[in-house]
């Protein structure tokens, strides 16, 4: 009774397609492709009624760029689909792929796809009964139809899933930040029982005469999380290596010499001071240690300390509900600086290095408290300015580039260099994809390096759908 036997069991979702295309009789096809280019305004309208007589998906669709694409790119997704369905099965299904996951950067609910696509089914039924006198070439024509759109839905959900636990995962680490926990209490848990050993120590010694049982630093408190847990937490820094050496030399050398006096090659005093010493440059390891895994797990740039782009979809994602609540704007200043290349061929990359870290802190200065600063790549900058209008926006970003002609870059020695930079300006304007907006600000930055560089590029509005169909590139 099943006619597809071998659906199911194809190694690919482009075989399974190819399969699917092949399996049906040329004239539906024909009819199919044909049903579809006569009626496919009528079914766009009304897909778009439809959808918007749900509360939910109105939320998503009731924005002019998502209004005004929404006809054409839902046109195009027909085109693909049916109307030359075998051109290239590979494109169209990384195409699916790819509009499940704009789906989960919008966080378009799952449940409202799969709506559209129980509308469009049907309403290519009953557009495609009248085409046909034979109900089985009727029959394989609807079956058609229906598993090339399920099959588009199921890879538009499972790349949903993937991309949405992804966001999931980041929204943790972004609430990590927030709270700016863990880290700091374990630096400061670890250098107290570091402390607590050191003073148990000088107890013994003081209190004994010399034989009694000094406590290990290995199998103290601090000795135990360091063997067992800051493995896990500190994998390959070079500090690791530091404190277990120090370890070994205070528990093998240095505790058996202060244990046997008779047998000191050096005057007890002398071995109390290594030991002083030895703890004292095991905490500086530490704290180290700590320092930069503290800025990483704040999403802090070790060399700028800006944050790092990871965070970038949940701040933006929170700052576009905060816009829409607050029916406020905000911007993007995506900023690029100017031949830095020069600058690392000319003087090393460590003044590169220098020269960055002095970028990020004129920044700061130029920016207000409220404003986050990201490190989007090696020179590349990304301010997402709150509650701002264009005009306010283009202010900022012009004193921001003319801070930059105008400062004198400390090169060491005395020296100074000169950079400036590129900026390309996008505000905010409600498409609810934040892939969109940090797009037009990278085309205006490129715009405004093509014009000759140290400028700022308002980008232009250009709106991109992305929500619910997909929107051909
Ligand atoms: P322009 O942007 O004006 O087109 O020229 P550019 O020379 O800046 O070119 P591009 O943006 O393509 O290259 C960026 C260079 O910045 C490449 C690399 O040498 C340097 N760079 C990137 N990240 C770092 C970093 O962390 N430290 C240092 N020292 N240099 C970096
Ligand atoms: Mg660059
Ligand atoms: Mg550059």
């Amino acid at each position: 009774m099943f006619s597809n036997p071998s659906l199911g069991t194809s190694p690919s979702a482009e075989a399974d397609w190819r399969f699917i295309v092949q399996s049906t009789p040329d004239s539906c096809k024909a009819i199919v492709a044909q049903t579809v280019a006569d009626n496919r305004h009528l079914l766009a309208d009304h897909f778009y009624a439809y959808m918007m007589g749900h509360p939910q998906a109105s939320v998503f669709l009731d924005h002019e760029a998502v209004h005004t694409r929404l006809h054409g790119s839902m046109m195009r997704w027909f085109n693909e689909i049916f109307q030359h369905p075998l051109q290239d099965e590979n494109a169209v299904v990384a195409h699916q792929r790819l509009v499940g996951e704009v789906h989960a950067r919008i966080q378009v609910p799952v449940h409202l796809v799969a709506r559209g696509a129980r509308l469009i089914k049907l309403d290519l039924s009953a557009a495609l009964a009248p085409q046909f006198d034979d109900l089985g070439l009727f029959e394989k024509s609807v079956s058609y139809v229906g598993q090339l759109i399920d099959l588009a839905m199921e890879l538009m959900s499972a790349s949903y899933e993937r991309n949405s636990q992804r966001s999931a995962r980041e929204d943790e680490a972004y609430r990590l930040y927030s709270v700016g926990q863990n880290i700091a209490v374990e630096r400061e848990r670890q250098r107290a029982v570091l402390m607590e050993w050191g003073q148990e120590v000088m107890f013994s010694l003081h209190r004994s005469t010399g034989n009694d049982a000094l406590p290990s630093l290995g199998k103290s408190e601090f000795g135990l999380w360091f063997h067992h847990k800051a493995a896990g937490i500190f994998d390959r820094d070079p500090e690791v290596a530091e404190i277990s050496a120090i370890i070994d030399r205070v528990d093998h050398t240095l505790l058996p010499m202060l244990r046997a006096p008779s047998m000191e090659i050096r005057p007890r005093d002398v071995l109390i001071q290594d030991l002083q010493s030895e703890l004292k440059t095991l905490q500086f390891h530490l704290s180290s240690l700590f320092e930069r895994h503290q800025e990483a797990e704040n999403g802090r740039d070790t060399l700028t300390r800006l944050l790092t782009r990871r965070f970038l979809p949940a701040v933006m994602n929170r700052e576009m509900q905060v816009a829409q609540t607050r029916k406020s704007s905000f911007a993007l200043l995506l900023l690029d600086l100017d031949h830095f290349k020069r600058v690392n061929d000319e003087y090393g990359h460590d003044v590169g290095d220098m020269v960055l870290q002095q970028a990020a802190n004129l920044l700061m200065n130029c920016v207000r408290n409220g404003d986050f600063i990201f490190r989007y790549g090696g020179e590349e900058l990304l301010v997402l300015l709150v509650e701002v209008n264009k005009e306010a926006a283009l202010r900022l970003a012009e004193n921001i580039r003319h801070r930059f002609e105008s400062s004198a870059f400390n090169i060491g020695q005395g020296r100074v260099t000169h950079v400036t930079a590129s900026i390309g300006v996008a505000l905010y304007s409600g498409h609810p994809d934040h892939q969109h907006l940090i797009k037009q600000a990278d085309d205006a930055m490129y715009e405004a390096k093509n014009k000759g560089r140290n400028q700022v590029v308002n980008a232009a509005f250009e709106p991109d759908a992305g929500a619910l169909i997909p929107a051909k590139k």
